[in-house]
């Protein structure tokens, strides 16, 4: 994008918030460490949820979950310091019922303001608790004996917290935003046809009622955000992302691509070789990458497949091409287990056909490194397998066609721009293939995935016999224990997957080795292996290879094995503490087995009692293997930023829009998106500017 001069500072809409009362140097400084530059930013910095103080709520009417103010005099008050500090204030009004206020965090100056008998109005969220309805930290004032409690006459908003700015003060600066808002002729960047035919108001008034709703405001409306303001916010916010997804894509094609159309002897070659013979469904997604890499701008392509539907010989089949074309390939995988494997696979089947593939990982140092190094940038190394260390700086191809990505959604947009920089030759950018098992619901995957072409691998290659689960208490650890023995004896091989809730690589070891130690007691005849991400590169792909080659029976390992790892005589996986994994996840792990010819199985050990939720998926887990189905199920269990692992692809910026929710818009905002690109270029760069703004910085490399 290029770069426009400033604006004149007299224009309400990049106004500074500098130029707004009270605002200081400190106070701009503590906006600007949460991007809030602009006033316009202030107006879309957009409140959480809304707190209704407009009404007193009889404590005797209190419902648990709905949120409510509450009126009454103190009744009694406890301290207590069993396991922490709490205060316990209760308090009860003339409808004779009581509520507890409940405490954790509290100084001494208020705990000494609870008084039995003074009067207090507090808001929060009744719970049920020791004793009858509980609020915990509620929000509260102490009323003099004889003073109203003063009910509002608005929703109260409650916004995102900004560091070092007191809830007050952003409310009040907030306030002060809003009076600047321009007309909302000047305001609006949305085609009016688009607002009518969705019966939405302009985004001035949507703005002026997602702050400061009137008192008659449909207060569920607003808490399940579907209120017509919410709407109309959630549609230019979805709009904005897609704009920016569709621009890097344009910016990208518009670097134009070196055609890759060779005979395709090679990979005639590579396919004789094969044991197997192409399902219909890789067939077809070759072909579609096979026409995408034959035309002079750079292919973007994602290749969804379930787990074990074959997305890796596809990717070797393009190679083949680009290698046969006498260009290069680099493949990135976001394990180093998973890109070894992918190591492994490449060189069985391209080495045999004179093909040189390179191995660069970050735990690849020293000389082997330099040597790996000098064969990328002279183009001897056809083929590079690698992890995320294919995107530092050192690396540089000779003449890189093909980049392929595996299990995409571990990695962001951004890192996927890193590689492709790489192949930048003069104006050309490498074609770019993308593989993900995470089967992601169609709707979402147009907006995840908006730079991208999509292709579905839709079935599994033949003889797989689907894989057999069931929900096992963690009290029948023993009888799992001879499960495992008696499948053993069979000549079969097993894998027992610890999981923990921490986020840490090394706790997550500690009880995978605990559990490996207390396996081999109980099952002395087996060879046991383990395997976790503390272990050497070179440790793991020993312990991979022995449990490949079949000299291991049992593999306990951490969820290390969650992606693509393949060992087909595998047939029965337990995962432990399964009710702390999301769907997504327990497929994924659940795809280990089922790729041979026997039966597998597939054993879910919980811990009860489990939640509601917990249940709900392990029962969709026994019920389906479907990745699609499963997907959609997460979707609605979890909603997408889970689902797509957002922290990287930067979906879960969101502000307003929620894809599940909003997805009857979708279709509106893609037509709209294209409208906008064609006509007026111009209000789609200011829609982006303003909702996904410095992030929109990417659509431009
Ligand atoms: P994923 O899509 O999960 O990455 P893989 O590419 O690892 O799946 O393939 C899973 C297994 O299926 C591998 O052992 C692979 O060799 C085998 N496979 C792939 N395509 C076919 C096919 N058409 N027929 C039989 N087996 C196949
Ligand atoms: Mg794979």
């Amino acid at each position: 994008m290029p770069k426009r001069p400033p604006a004149p500072s007299v224009d309400p809409l990049s106004q500074s918030v500098t130029t707004l009362p009270g605002v200081g140097p400190a106070v701009a400084a503590k906006l600007a460490a949460r991007g809030l530059h602009q006033v316009q930013d202030l107006w879309f910095l957009l409140p959480l949820r809304y707190e209704d103080r407009t009404r007193v709520t009889p404590i005797g009417m209190l419902a648990a979950g709905s949120p409510a103010q509450v009126v009454g005099q103190v009744l009694a008050v406890e301290r207590g310091f069993r396991y922490r500090p709490v205060l316990k204030v209760a308090v009860s009004d003339p409808s004779q019922a009581t509520v507890v206020l409940r405490f954790f965090h509290f100084n001494r100056a208020q705990a000494a303001l609870f008084v039995p008998g003074r009067r207090l109005v507090a808001y929060g969220e009744p719970r049920p608790g020791q004793h009858g309805l509980e609020m915990v930290h509620p929000s509260y004032r102490m009323l003099a004996d004889d003073a109203e409690a003063g009910v509002r006459d608005r929703l109260d908003p409650v916004y995102p917290a900004v560091e070092g700015l007191g809830p007050q003060s952003l409310l009040r600066l907030i306030g002060e935003a809003l009076k600047r808002l321009p007309p909302a002729e000047q305001l609006e960047l949305l085609p009016a046809g688009l607002r009518e035919r969705l019966q939405l108001p302009t985004l001035r008034e949507a703005l002026l009622t997602a702050h400061r709703p009137p008192p008659d405001a449909d207060l569920p409306q607003f808490a399940l955000g579907v209120h017509p303001a919410q709407r109309r916010l959630a549609l230019e916010e979805l709009l904005a992302h897609h704009l920016s997804l569709r621009r890097q894509r344009i910016a990208l094609r518009a670097h134009g691509a070196m055609p890759v159309r060779p005979p395709g002897k090679l990979a005639a070659s590579l396919g004789r070789r094969l044991k197997f013979k192409l399902t219909g469904a890789q067939q077809r997604v070759l072909d579609e990458v096979a026409r995408d890499m034959a035309r002079p701008e750079p292919m973007l392509r994602l290749v969804q497949g379930d787990v074990g539907s074959g997305k890796t010989v596809v990717a070797a089949l393009a190679a083949a091409n680009a290698v046969e074309a006498g260009r290069q390939v680099a493949l990135m995988a976001p394990t180093e287990l998973l890109a070894e494997q992918h190591l492994a696979n490449f060189r069985a089947w391209l080495e045999p056909l004179g093909v040189q593939v390179a191995w660069l990982a970050g735990k690849v140092t020293g000389k082997a490194r330099t040597a790996a190094l000098t064969e990328i940038a002279s183009g001897r190394a056809q083929v590079v397998v690698g992890t995320h260390a294919l995107m530092q700086d050192k690396v540089a191809f000779a003449s890189l066609a093909l980049v392929v990505v595996d299990e995409q959604h571990r990695f962001g947009v951004h890192q996927r721009l890193a590689l492709r920089d790489k192949g930048l030759d003069g104006s050309q950018a490498p074609h770019q293939l993308v593989m993900t098992a995470t089967p992601i619901p169609r709707t979402l995957a147009m907006s995840a995935y908006a730079d991208l072409d999509v292709s579905v691998i839709d079935e599994m290659p033949p003889g797989r016999t689907p894989v057999t689960t069931v929900a096992v208490s963690g009290d029948r650890r023993g009888e799992v224990v001879e499960r495992i023995r008696a499948a053993c004896a069979e000549g079969r091989q097993a894998y027992w997957v610890c999981t923990l809730i921490e986020d840490s690589e090394e706790v997550e070891a500690q009880a995978a080795q605990s559990t490996y130690e207390q396996l081999t007691a109980a099952l002395p005849d087996l060879r046991l292996g383990l395997l976790h991400g503390r272990m050497k590169p070179a440790e793991k792909q020993a312990v991979m290879a022995r449990f490949k080659a079949g000299e291991l029976q049992l593999l306990v390992a951490t969820t290390v094995i969650e992606v693509g790892v393949d060992v087909p005589n595998a047939s029965l996986m337990i995962i432990e503490n399964a009710e702390r994994l999301g769907l997504a996840q327990l497929h994924q792990l659940r795809g280990r087995v089922g790729r041979g010819a026997a039966a597998s199985s597939c054993v879910l050990m919980y811990k009860p009692p489990l939640s509601q939720m917990a249940r709900e998926r392990l029962e969709v887990m026994r019920a389906s293997t479907d990745g699609f189905l499963i997907a959609e199920k997460d979707l609605e269990l979890r909603g997408p930023g889970e689902l797509l692992g957002t922290r990287q692809t930067g979906l879960a910026s969101f502000r307003v829009a929620d894809l599940v929710r909003d997805a009857d818009l979708l279709p509106e905002v893609h037509r709209a998106a294209e409208t906008l690109l064609a006509e007026s270029p111009g209000l789609a760069d200011r829609v982006v500017e303003r909702w996904v703004g410095g992030a929109a910085r990417f659509a431009g490399a």
